[in-house]
């Protein structure tokens, strides 16, 4: 490895012109508080972009999975079904309230929650005699769930559902953008998302109560008094002035960002239109994914080679790839939980590999990446 090489990230942040702009006025009108113009002007455009009337910005994803949770009442022992294919900031929430949380597994097509799996898991609640009260479902790598099965089982058992959109902010069904698919929904703009805040996360919904209640909630739930008063327990769950600022510039380029990840798809599947046993998570019929991280599954008996070893073979070359997320339900925290599914997520972390995706890729890096996957096809 030579010492010039620059590192390439998997996802790392990419301003635009405007940010900056934005910050400087925070500092100059000293708004650098968890309140001012700029968090009206962010929760703003997320409405606007997504046609879902009602935001909150908050300090993050998982905070805003959280809110969701309280919002709908759900406390100790209650059951809350979580697709376990996902990072632990969907399903983290669940455990902060003392509930349950029980897994689901993906299906192959969309590689998110497997609406089959999710009946069971279900069905089999009820016959013990508790009905789940929450289903947390996820767009994984910008890629939309099978949302009309899995809409269309939470409306038969009457269970609120929760869209984590953390990763699908530009993702669409049919033209209708991800964010529109839950009672409530969640954004994040942690530092490596599709953009960034630096840290930040959203909850939408249209319901305007659910919204108002998360605002009281993330700023300590005070009372309506000119002292500090309190009749339950808030958090400290607000985006500040400031980050939002770097929200509303990054908004402005967000519909290139989409179109700058969507490219570095159209690039992997170039570098391995020749190369059998190399599957990428497609789009289905209606689904529009932001491709927020290009993923493939390799089949090592056809390819030749493992997802481990071109991972590790990119290493080398300071660049940075990561297995897909290791299922919950596998995880040392999570293992006595159930799981209901058939292993296909297993079979995902098993035999995929996340490629690198920043909007910011230069020619350069892409001809790095791309010499030294060639490289380790034909080695
Ligand atoms: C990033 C992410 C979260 C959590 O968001 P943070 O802002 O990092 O707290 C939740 N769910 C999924 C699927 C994510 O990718």
């Amino acid at each position: 490895m030579s010492t010039t090489t620059n590192k390439i990230w998997l996802s790392s942040p990419h301003m635009g012109e405007g940010e900056f702009a934005f910050v400087k006025e925070a500092f100059e009108t000293n708004w650098v508080a968890p309140v001012g113009p700029h968090l009206n002007g962010f929760e703003n455009d997320l409405q606007a972009y997504t046609g879902v009337s009602h935001a909150a910005a908050l300090s993050s994803g998982t905070a805003a999975l959280h809110l969701a949770l309280i919002i709908l009442g759900i406390e100790r022992d209650d059951v809350v079904l979580c697709q376990s294919f996902t990072f632990c900031g969907s399903a983290n929430p669940i455990v902060y309230q003392g509930a349950t949380p029980v897994f689901i597994d993906s299906e192959s097509d969309t590689w998110n929650m497997d609406p089959e799996a999710l009946e069971e898991a279900i069905k089999n609640s009820l016959a013990k005699g508790k009905k789940p009260k929450a289903i947390i479902y996820v767009h994984l790598y910008g890629m939309p769930a099978k949302v009309n099965e899995i809409q269309a089982i939470a409306n038969e058992y009457e269970i609120p559902l929760i869209e984590d959109a953390a990763e699908a902010l530009g993702s669409r069904i049919n033209g209708v953008p991800c964010g529109n698919f839950g009672m409530m929904s969640v954004f994040s703009f942690n530092g490596n998302k599709i953009i960034t805040t630096s840290g930040g996360g959203a909850l939408l919904s249209q319901d305007q109560a659910y919204i108002k209640k998360a605002r009281f909630l993330a700023t300590q739930a005070r009372d309506a008094a000119p002292h500090y008063q309190h009749s339950q327990i808030g958090f400290n769950y607000r985006l500040s002035n400031v980050c939002a600022g770097i929200g509303r510039g990054q908004m402005q380029v967000l519909e290139q960002r989409v179109q700058q990840r969507r490219a570095n798809l159209t690039f992997y599947k170039e570098i391995f239109a020749n190369v059998p046993g190399i599957t990428f998570q497609e789009e289905s019929a209606g689904s529009y994914s932001n491709y927020w991280l290009t993923a493939i599954l390799i089949d090592l008996a056809q390819a030749g080679f493992s997802a481990e070893s071109l991972r590790l073979a990119l290493e080398k070359e300071n660049i940075e790839s990561r297995p897909l997320w290791k299922p919950m339900h596998l995880q040392p925290i999570y293992a006595e939980y159930p799981y209901y599914g058939a292993n296909t997520s297993e079979y995902l972390f098993s035999n995929g590999l996340c490629l690198p995706s920043g909007s910011n890729l230069s020619t350069s890096d892409k001809n790095r990446i791309k010499e030294t996957i060639l490289l380790h096809i034909s080695r």
